[in-house]
């Protein structure tokens, strides 16, 4: 029998928490993605949304940081899970050589006198280490490619078992990168992939790090994944203009990601 493999969205806002009424049915909390797959729990990013999750798991989590813009790694800052004794949690930090860049790196956000405490005061003690190119957890296969980003931004597939997630946020269309990424998710099961603009305010938004929902479609095709998840959703747009917006979409493997929602790779 198959093991769990699913994926819960626990932020999809892009760029900055919020708290309004107006976002609650998509949800208004930063970029963080729970990926569970037999006994293993890998958080695809650390926004807002990670303070929401379950504190407890059968083996300590891991946490891939896709990049260190502020929405992706603020929950860091208060997530009850590192904060078990004796579950030690390693989060993997992209763009750095060793152990002491990933804690300089992170330091530089969680020390006084920006946060009271570093990450190593948790009583779980979690470890910075530098994110490998390639990455085993059991039967759990990670694997990174480099988008394209302002300052950077890692896209990851997790394979389990036969099937596959792709978590492309950050990611700005661009003609040179964006063949190897239809390669790098070709097949998924799920594919994750950023449209904060609208195709009709991107021309005023190019360069920002971001594509639209007609890019992410384009992916689809492209990729031939099964289902598509838009994310990195503007703080600024409400639920009412989501819906409407998800009503536009042209192909029916594509829909807004919702706070909560969890997603089993089985039933894909
Ligand atoms: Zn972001
Ligand atoms: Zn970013």
């Amino acid at each position: 029998m198959n093991q769990p493999f699913s994926l819960t969205v626990l932020g999809a806002r892009g760029s900055m928490a919020s708290g309004r009424r107006e976002l609650m049915r998509f949800g208004g909390d930063s970029s963080c993605y729970m990926v569970r797959a037999g006994d293993e729990t890998v958080f695809l990013d650390a926004g807002s949304g990670l303070v929401s999750a379950p504190p407890r798991f059968p083996k300590p989590p891991v946490v891939l940081l896709s990049h260190l813009h502020l929405d992706h790694l603020l929950g860091l800052g208060m997530y009850p899970g590192f904060d078990v004794p004796g579950q030690r949690a390693r989060i993997f930090v992209p763009f750095c050589e060793s152990e002491a860049e990933a804690n300089a790196l992170l330091d530089r956000v969680f020390s006084p006198p920006i946060w009271p405490l570093r990450l190593s005061a948790f009583r779980g003690e979690p470890v910075l280490l530098p994110l490998p190119d390639r990455l085993a957890l059991g039967d759990l296969l990670i694997e990174t490619m480099e988008g394209h980003h302002p300052d950077r931004a890692m896209i990851f597939r997790l394979s389990f078992e036969g099937r596959s997630i792709v978590y492309a946020t950050d990611y700005e269309y661009e003609e040179s990168s964006f063949e190897t990424l239809a390669d790098f998710a070709r097949g998924a099961e799920l594919l994750l992939c950023d449209a904060q603009f609208t195709d009709e305010e991107y021309p005023a938004r190019r360069g920002f790090g971001h594509s639209t929902p007609g890019m992410a479609l384009e992916l689809l095709r492209r990729s031939d994944a099964k289902r598509l998840l838009l994310i990195h959703h503007s703080p600024s747009v409400e639920d009412e203009t989501l819906l409407l917006r998800e009503r536009t979409l042209e192909d029916r493997r594509a829909s807004y990601a919702r706070e909560g929602m969890t997603i089993e790779l089985q039933d894909l």
